[in-house]
């Protein structure tokens, strides 16, 4: 079994503002859709890491090829311009949320422009539509420049406040800007986490480190054609 694992930003209508500091976060609504129909098309089925932690666990089936779309920070954008799109798929998906910015801005990312993030309802509507949430910390602070009691507050305070706001557990991690270590990996794990992502452009098996889940970065200039050869090289060639 090989997990492809795709990793977005921002879905939005316009292309990058001329101030956007970061282009390559933004994907046009006509590529994911694109991408959606394409994924289906391919004969994948999308899943949650819920779905595959219990297949590791011997605890449940996966279709024959299951990929997970994941969404950073959790732009409002997700809400508004994402979330119709999956719905209309039938596909399902992750988004990591920086808890002490729900309903707030990207306050993390000074430089750049500022969007809003989802806020509580928001967050209600996509949950009962069977999104699911993942923690991306409290403040979207890069843990290995922590000492650990800072690490664990972002770590363990984020899930506390997220499972409060959704009434269910969270067991999924996003290491801000992708940095992480054996340390805080050690912490992750101890602070309630059962698998946290990266990006690294490899699929994943049931023997990948579930703390080291590698996700493919997609951006504008991602071709469906090219989605395409990734994943099947990948399929063969390229796991952990
Ligand atoms: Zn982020």
């Amino acid at each position: 079994m090989r997990l492809p694992i795709l990793m977005y930003h921002k879905i939005d209508r316009l292309p990058p503002p001329p101030g956007a500091r970061h282009p390559r976060n933004y994907v046009l609504p006509e590529q994911f859709d694109a991408q959606l129909a394409a994924l289906r098309r391919w004969g994948y089925q999308t899943i949650s890491f819920g779905d595959w932690l219990a297949y590791r666990r011997g605890a449940g089936t996966l279709p024959r090829r299951p990929i997970i779309l994941t969404f950073d920070d959790g732009y409002r954008s997700t809400y508004e311009i994402a979330w119709p799109l999956l719905q209309r798929h039938g596909s399902t998906a992750t988004v990591f949320l920086v808890s002490d910015l729900i309903g707030k801005t990207n306050a993390w990312d000074a430089d750049e422009i500022q969007e809003p993030l989802l806020g509580p309802g928001e967050i209600a509507a996509m949950r009962a539509g069977h999104i699911e949430f993942g923690s991306h910390t409290k403040t979207h602070v890069a843990l290995t420049t922590l000492p650990p009691p800072r690490a664990i507050a972002e770590l363990r305070d984020s899930r506390i406040a997220l499972e409060r706001l959704l009434g269910d557990t969270v067991r999924v991690l996003c290491y801000p800007y992708g940095k992480h270590n054996s340390a805080v990996r050690i912490l992750a794990r101890e602070t309630g986490y059962e698998a946290a992502v990266i990006a690294r452009r490899r699929l994943n098996s049931p023997a990948t480190d579930p703390l080291r889940l590698a996700r493919l970065r997609m951006d504008p200039n991602t071709r469906l054609e090219s989605l395409r050869w990734t994943l099947i090289q990948l399929r063969w060639l390229f796991w952990t």
